[in-house]
């Protein structure tokens, strides 16, 4: 236990020791059935039973109301991409038989290299893509995901097939939410006052940091499971009940026929067991979502990630009034789970990386495509050792800038 060190790293990233441990039991003999985790039958009645408890627990964290599902599915982020337009594309078909292909348009925000992948996705599937905001328009380079778009930067289609963001853009740290306190907010004002919205929202990277405001204004919300919650390879959805269409019907209509394990209506007719699902992987999250809930919820967690990325926020400014360190992001675009700077001058990336290792803080290089520094403050990264790499940065700010004069 005295080995494992610091692990700020995006996802996969840290999880509750104690649950790991836990873990180690279930691997072994999973509730009292003498059958490891690992090893039991999916249909068994213990983990059906399992499954559906976990299903409650992610509805009482995110009160998620019976107007929504709540599926669960493999393939990541990556596979919803594709998913979320062939299925959305198959709902509007069934609403709007007579339209021409070209005018089912699909609005995508772009405020970095998700949205941006997910909106190519999109197009590459033969849908009429829509960019109704990009947020390098207002960067200085034109280039740079480092701000959110202004409401006056906001073009939507009328009756678009869906309308699509990335909430808190991981490798880019650009905070986007649609929570309207924020000054990086989804323009929510915008959008029509339509119950069945066909708003689509990726929250891969702060699922369950969090509570997600206008939650149930959300067609779908999804999320991989590895970044707060569990191993990678659980996908968890929630999708309004609209969305869950025939997808088969609107294929006879001309759209896009869905493979069977993509579309929502094979997961929501089986309850997520159509086939195999990543067992393993919803175990963990089941026992991470239960300690969560003893912990005090999301409110909890909302309170230590503004604590936490305060302080490292606040370590980085005062890193930057040295000139040692210099925020990837504007101002007000920071996000409160990955938080990416550079570390100024030939060679002081590598420094501050090695000196971070030397005191094992492990995962802080930025993204390939990037490049910096990236600190992720998933759930599971202590308040202790947040301040643990906050002394760390101090102390290489001071030193730092003591070398300069
Ligand atoms: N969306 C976001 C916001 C992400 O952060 C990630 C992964 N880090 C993905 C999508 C892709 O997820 P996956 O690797 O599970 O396909």
């Amino acid at each position: 236990m005295e080995s494992r060190a610091i692990n700020f790293g995006a996802g996969p990233s840290a999880l509750p020791t104690s649950v790991l441990q836990e873990v180690t039991k279930g691997l072994l003999n999973f509730n009292g059935t003498g059958i490891g985790i690992a090893e039991i039958s999916h249909r068994s009645k213990e983990f059906t039973t399992y499954l559906q408890g976990v299903e409650h627990n992610i509805r009482k964290l995110l009160d998620v109301q019976p107007t929504h599902s709540i599926l669960f599915t493999q393939g990541g982020g990556s596979t919803q991409f594709s998913a979320v337009v062939l299925n959305m594309l198959a709902r509007h078909r069934l609403l709007h038989p007579e339209l021409k292909d070209e005018d089912r348009v699909l609005d995508y925000v772009v405020t970095g290299s998700w949205s941006k992948k997910a909106a190519e996705e999109a197009r590459r599937m033969g849908g009429s893509v829509n960019i109704a905001a990009d947020s390098r328009k207002s960067s200085k380079d034109k280039k740079a995901f480092d701000n959110i778009p202004t409401a006056d930067a906001y073009s939507f289609s009328k009756d678009p097939a869906l309308i699509y963001y990335c909430a808190n853009e991981t490798v880019d740290g650009v905070e986007f939410s649609p929570d309207e306190t924020s000054p990086a907010s989804f323009p929510f004002h915008l959008l029509p006052k339509d119950a069945l919205l066909p708003l689509v929202g990726d929250h891969s990277s702060s699922f369950m940091s969090r509570p997600i405001p206008h939650l149930s204004d959300h067609a779908i919300i999804y999320a991989g499971a590895q970044k707060n919650l569990g191993p990678a390879g659980l996908t968890i959805l929630i999708v309004r009940n609209d969305c869950i269409v025939d997808v088969d019907a609107a294929a006879r209509l001309g759209a896009i026929p869905v493979p069977i394990c993509l579309s929502y209506k094979t997961l929501a007719d089986h309850n997520s067991l159509y086939n195999t699902p990543p067992v393993l992987s919803i175990y963990v999250t089941g026992l991470v979502l239960e300690h969560m809930v003893q912990l005090g919820g999301l409110d909890y967690y909302a309170g230590l990630t503004n604590r936490k990325a305060k302080k490292i926020y606040d370590a980085l400014k005062d890193g930057e009034t040295k000139g040692v360190f210099k925020s990837k992001v504007k101002e007000g675009s920071g996000s409160q789970m990955n938080v990416v700077f550079d570390v100024l001058g030939e060679g002081m990336l590598g420094k501050f990386i090695a000196g971070a290792e030397e005191r094992a803080m492990k995962g802080l290089k930025g993204h390939r495509s990037v490049g910096g520094v990236r600190v992720s403050i998933y759930n599971a990264v202590t308040e202790q050792e947040t301040d643990q790499l906050i002394a760390y940065m101090e102390q290489f700010a001071e030193r730092h800038e003591a070398h300069k004069e």
